[in-house]
């Protein structure tokens, strides 16, 4: 066996406007990382809105499909827009992540990769945000738990901005650990470590600016992969932004790419122990292309390594 792969044309349907750092050319960025590996490629496909609405209320949809526009943008966020393009690539990107799941849960891959693209950490219940729509993974989560009857999931969210979108749709949910190491103070500004969700199920992991891949090691050693094993996950989902790269234009953590390696490496490690090594891992931020390639090759590198 190999990792999954899931992508789609769709995704260069999601336009936005010149000089924005979430943009189009970002998944070239991701394809010439994948282009050197050894992985099984498919088509994402669309999403049905059953799935969309086990995290966001229908009148959320029937807004999203009312604002999108029949040319150039329709602002929906300070940061976030609709293109002609954005609906479909948003539906296929849930779409992927649930079909990932699925493979997974079903032992067809080990592991999987979903290279969508817009991301989904930030969007919350009812509010798009972030360059965010639709809380992508969180879907894929409650798909996960609903469709798939798995008692026990965690998430980790390594993006260097805090994942409010998936606390915000997994804080009543005891059975979905989700994990968060970000960079504070920085946008949106939750994610403080007395966040705890309804049921102590999140767990917060603030890094300071310039703080670098050894505090990150020592805080996932200390802090998040104790409460993972504590969990015993039967599957482990990975919100896989890339911007805490020491090259991103937006934040500053100064990790490399041999550090998300490091914490794929560890991720696997821990899926190996509990869950088979099940590891379902979403494209989220990561905004610098050549530390974007990079980094996604170090990540689905070792998903690639791990999944024999
Ligand atoms: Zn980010």
């Amino acid at each position: 066996m190999t990792t999954l792969c899931f992508r789609h044309s769709a995704f260069a349907g999601h336009v936005t406007p010149a000089g924005h750092p979430e943009q189009v050319a970002r998944l070239a960025a991701v394809d010439a990382a994948l282009a050197g590996l050894d992985l099984r490629f498919e088509d994402a496909p669309l999403a049905a809105d059953a799935e969309v609405l086990r995290c966001h209320p229908q009148a959320y949809l029937d807004r999203l499909r009312a604002a999108a526009p029949t040319s150039g943008f329709a602002q929906v966020d300070g940061d976030t827009y609709l293109s002609v393009g954005s609906l479909e690539a948003a539906f296929r990107a849930v779409g992927g992540a649930c079909a990932a799941v699925d493979a997974v849960v079903a032992g067809s891959a080990r592991n999987a990769f979903v290279a969508a693209r817009p991301p989904g950490h930030h969007a919350e219940t009812e509010t798009a945000m972030g360059f965010c729509l639709f809380g992508t993974l969180a879907i894929a989560a409650k798909r996960a738990l609903d469709h798939h009857g798995l008692s026990r999931l965690a998430i980790v969210d390594f993006d260097v901005h805090h994942g409010n979108g998936s606390q915000d749709l997994l804080w009543h949910e005891p059975r979905a650990l989700f994990c968060s190491s970000h960079q504070m103070p920085l946008y949106p500004g939750s994610g403080r470590p007395r966040e705890f969700g309804a049921h102590g199920q999140i767990v917060n992991l603030p890094l300071r600016d310039g703080s670098g891949g050894g505090s990150m090691r020592a805080g996932y050693e200390a802090v998040i992969f104790p409460r993972i094993a504590a969990f015993r996950p039967e599957l482990i989902l990975v919100s896989a932004g890339f911007d805490a790269h020491a090259d991103d234009p937006l934040a500053g953590l100064e990790w490399q790419a041999e550090d998300f390696a490091w914490l794929t490496q560890r991720i696997c490690d821990l899926a190996d122990t509990f869950c088979h090594g099940r590891v379902v891992s979403c494209l989220e931020g990561g905004y610098d292309l050549p530390a974007l390639t990079a980094s996604v090759a170090a990540h689905v590198g070792v998903l690639q390594e791990r999944s024999r």
